[in-house]
Order: C-alpha cells, then structure tokens, then sequence
C-alpha cells in the first residue's frame, strides 16, 4: 500500500451481526441478464423456455435490439406443455433445428429456463446434452436457469457463466482469467492496465467468441469484477483454479486493491505498479471529489437488488463523504465479500434477504438523504417524499475502474442534487 491509500477503518463490518430476513421480495428475475451477455457473447444465442410474460420482459428490457438480427428469443411453453399434454422436450428439439438451420452464425446456445420451465420441472440440462451431441462439433448447447423464484436479476450473468466453466477445455498454463462481463470500453480499460503491469497471459470469461483460446486449469489464477459471481467462482475453483480475492474495482479505491491483488500474486515491481496506476488514480479520485460534492454528510439506505450493495456502501462511506444506514444485499458470500467488509466502516445495520415491509418501515423511520433500490419500490418512495436511486441503473452503466469513478459517484449525486434545487426553490 503506498500513502494514496486510506487507511481500512479502525472497526470495519466483518464481525458486525447480519440480520437475515426473509419474505416478499422485490426484484427482477435472472432473464435479465440477457440483455447484457447477448452484446458480450456474439456468436451465442440465449433460447428463454418460458412463458409469454417472460418473453414481454426480454423485449421491453431489450427493446433497442429491434435493429438487429436478435440473439434471443423465446421459446413459449403453451399451456398444453404445462399440463404435461405435450412433449415438451420434442417441441424444444423442433424449435432448437429450426433456429440452427436459419441462423449458422450461433456457436453456443443457452436453454434458459424460466419459473414456468422450472415449476413443470423440464429437465433443460438433459435437453443440452442431448442437443449438443446431435448439433456437434458446430454447436454448443448449454443451460442454466433465469428463473425468478428465489433469485435476482444479476444471478441470471452468474448461472450463465457457471455453466460454461465445466466445458472449458483442461490447460496447465500460468494465466490470470478476468471474470465478469463488462461494458467494451471498460473491458480495454482492464486489459490495457493490466496488461501495463506485464501480465500477457489473461483470458477474460465471457469470451466474445466460443473459439477464443481459453482453457482453465491448475495454474490458472483469477480475479472477479462482479460481486455477484459465487457459483462461477465455486465452479472455477472446482476445476483447480485459483482465487485472487480483492475488494471489487469500484472508485478509486476498489480499483486499486483489485489491481494490487493481481500484481502481488504476479510480483510486479511496486515501481511498475506506481507508474502504471499513478495517472488514473489521480484522474480518479480528482473526479470522485468533484462528483460527490453532494454526497458528502449525506445518508445511503441500500434495499437489496444487484448484489454491488456491499462494494458501492463502501464507496460510498470512504470515498464520498457518506454514511450507511442500513446496506441490504440480497446474498452475502462470506468469501467474496470478506475484503469488502473489512474496509466498510461499522455503524450501519447490515441485512440480507428481505422483508420488504420492515425493511420499508425501517428506511421511512431513518429518513436516508438516498434510497438506493428497484424500480417498484422507487416511485412509491418518491411519492413519499424520500430521494431514489435505481439500482438496476447500476449495472447497465458503465461504473467500474478509474475512469468511470467520477462517473459512479455522479449517479449517486445526480438525484440528491435534484432535491437540494428543488428545496432551494421552494425555499
Ligand atoms: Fe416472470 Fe419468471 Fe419469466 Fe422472469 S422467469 S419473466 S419472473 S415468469
């Protein structure tokens, strides 16, 4: 650590008590995902099993696609499939050879299942091994669920990836792997850093394409951009890799531990480190002051939604200026989240799960200066006279690494400075 960096505080949360709740939740389903993986992935084809509703959500969520040939779509269980009148898996292999003989440009398929394909118990990963074998060397089939029944939107990016570790091929080569999808730009911005540091052997899983080189083994080390990845990061370290855990590269400070968990693992000389980090750190942290002008003495309530909760509290409290009521996350995985803990500093109720109506009452009673949560909860809360921020935003957005730091404290910023003008005029 060099004098940048502050220091963790003198009591962080890793030993604070979670309070654990359960009941209705309010959150968008896995299927979500989608609309960002189908950008990442341009040779996959995601094949939703589900119901009408689930194919209204993909093509409102994802309605700018219409330009383009699409790379999902749904295949619609009718209600003779959800009586077991029909043999769905038929159907399904009708549907998968009439989409593969139009469109030769799909290498990887994802049977999505969905809360209907779940609740008939359509066995989706018979379906892909089946569908594989005939469809073959072409063609991968693969699945996993986006369904909404206990689970939340991010999980979706979580299942699909955690699907496509075990048909990874075996490799013994010394790599870093770069785990999460994110955003083009932001993606250079890693690689160009990291790659800055001297480390040339990285992969980044998704790949854009099924053929990228990329193999997994052993020797393999690596590090996650997203926090909501555990099932990836249980199945990567079921194939023998190797975990770098870090804080997650939100702002400055995330950033930076992220990058000097990969070169101390890569023993990068702390010159290198400095002359590679120095310039954006301080372009970051330039924009961080600048953004969160707002912010600072400010108070964050976070409902539980995208699982960033833990990373962007901690943002938040150290690096602009604001202070945590309470920080709900849907899940806390105790491992990925141990670094995260450790620096958030203590005096805030942390909670996972969610029972939306105490969890309600708790952020009317504490009145928060913002309300960090879903889109249903936003507009009630508005009308209530409390400032929102969706947290959905907030992984359409680019936001990770230093040059989107001043632009992640302006999300945040943007709403509380709206209320700040709109209490002036009304003054
Ligand atoms: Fe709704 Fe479930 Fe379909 Fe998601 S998967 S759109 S929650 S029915």
């Amino acid at each position: 650590m060099n004098d940048l960096t502050p220091p963790a505080p003198a009591a962080g949360c890793s030993a604070t008590p979670v309070l654990k709740e359960r009941g209705q939740h309010e959150v968008f389903c896995g299927l979500t995902g989608i609309i960002w993986l189908h950008r990442k992935m341009q040779d996959a084809f995601f094949l939703v099993i589900g119901s009408r509703t689930c194919a209204h959500l993909l093509q409102s969520a994802a309605g700018v696609m219409i330009f383009a040939e699409p790379r999902f779509g749904t295949a619609i269980l009718e209600e003779s499939d959800l009586a077991g009148l029909a043999d769905a898996h038929e159907e399904l292999d009708r549907e998968v050879s009439k989409l593969l003989s139009r469109r030769s440009d799909i290498r990887q398929l994802f049977l999505v299942g969905s809360c209907p394909s779940e609740v008939i118990k359509l066995d989706l990963a018979r379906a892909a091994e089946r569908l594989t074998q005939k469809h073959a060397p072409h063609v991968r089939v693969l699945n996993y669920s986006g369904s909404g029944i206990e689970t939340t939107f991010t999980q979706g990016e979580d299942a699909c990836l955690a699907a496509m570790v075990p048909v990874l091929p075996e490799t013994d080569r010394r790599q870093l792997m770069l785990v999460g999808a994110l955003p083009d730009v932001v993606e250079d911005q890693m690689l160009d850093l990291v790659r800055g540091m001297g480390i040339e052997d990285v992969c980044v899983l998704p790949a854009p394409r099924a053929e990228a080189e990329m193999g997994v083994g052993e020797n393999t080390v690596y590090a996650l951009t997203q926090p909501f990845l555990g099932d990836t990061h249980a199945a990567l370290t079921r194939r023998g890799a190797r975990h770098l855990p870090a804080p997650f590269p939100f702002g400055e400070e995330g950033t930076t531990a992220w990058l000097q968990a990969i070169a101390r693992e890569f023993d990068v000389p702390q010159e290198r480190f400095e002359a590679v980090t120095a310039a954006p750190r301080a372009r970051a942290r330039k924009a961080v002051a600048r953004a969160a002008q707002p912010l600072d003495g400010k108070s964050v309530f976070f409902f539980p939604d995208s699982q960033l909760e833990l990373p962007l509290a901690r943002f938040l409290t150290r690096e602009c200026g604001m202070q945590a009521v309470e920080v709900g996350a849907p899940f806390i995985h105790s491992t990925l989240m141990r670094d995260e803990l450790a620096l958030l500093p203590d005096g805030q109720v942390i909670s996972e799960g969610q029972h939306v109506d105490k969890q309600l009452d708790r952020c009317r009673a504490a009145s928060p200066d913002l309300t960090v949560c879903g889109l249903g909860l936003a507009n009630p809360l508005e009308a209530e006279g409390l400032t929102t921020k969706w947290a959905i935003e907030l992984v359409f957005t680019p936001v990770h690494f230093y040059e989107q730091a001043g632009d992640l404290a302006s999300l945040f910023a943007r709403p509380v400075r709206r209320k700040d003008l709109l209490q002036l005029e009304a003054a």
